[in-house]
């Protein structure tokens, strides 16, 4: 792809974006040159599934102040103080020893991540992240991870749904998301819901995602 055909497909959905809904693009596997040009081509949120990939790429894009980095692969204990080094959103929170994990490290680092938490409506083997039962019991516990802004939910659907069903998941996260805040933490705005990828993102739109991940259709696939 040339740089004028990524300025266009950028330019093209952004386009098709409503205005409320704030664009991630994803860019694991992605090189810093074709970063740089996503940037000049408005971007500035990005996301990336890897530690040591995003270490190298941000030493590259030193020059570029204004990014926000955004973490949406899973995280492991051992690569969370690097994570949050690196990231200022982290959408892949999947677990309550990971949350509290973050929580000790950021007062340590003196940073407050934002945070979306993981979820998964149906079960999915292939996916980490939180039932809705699990999350709801695990709530006051992470309400007093008080170094971490919860922001909202994130979700990845499963493989192989028809649209309805997808949608029926990202429904399903809202309303999740909704019966988070009516317990009233202090600690959970819970306004964000990132959902959505290059296949579904129509759909999330529709069931009210604020948050869309997008890779292939910008950058194309990936090898
Ligand atoms: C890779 C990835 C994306 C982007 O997927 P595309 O289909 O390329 O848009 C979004 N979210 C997560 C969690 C991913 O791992």
């Amino acid at each position: 792809m040339t740089s004028q055909q990524l300025r266009e497909r950028i330019s093209t959905t952004i386009s098709q974006l409503p205005s409320s809904v704030r664009l991630i693009a994803v860019t694991k596997t992605v090189p810093a040159e074709i970063i740089r040009i996503a940037y000049a081509a408005g971007i500035r949120d990005f996301g990336e599934n890897r530690i040591q990939e995003t270490a190298l790429k941000q030493a590259e894009l030193e020059d570029l102040p204004d990014i926000t980095w955004h973490l949406i692969g899973n995280l492991q204990s051992n690569k969370a103080k690097k994570a949050l080094q690196l990231f200022q959103w982290i959408h892949s929170v999947d677990s309550l020893a990971i949350a509290q994990r973050l929580n000790s490290l950021a007062a340590e680092l003196k940073v407050s991540p934002q945070i979306c938490l993981q979820v998964k409506i149906l079960p999915d083997p292939t996916k980490f992240g939180w039932n809705p039962s699990q999350l709801l019991n695990d709530l006051p516990a992470l309400n007093d991870c008080n170094n971490l802004q919860f922001q909202g939910l994130m979700t990845i659907s499963p493989l192989g749904l028809n649209d309805n069903q997808i949608l029926d998941v990202f429904n399903a996260t809202k309303n999740l998301a909704k019966e988070v805040k009516l317990r009233n933490f202090i600690n959970m705005p819970m306004t964000e819901l990132s959902m959505g990828m290059s296949g579904d993102y129509h759909l999330a739109i529709d069931a009210g995602a604020t948050m869309v991940r997008l890779g292939t259709i910008l950058f194309g696939s990936r090898s």
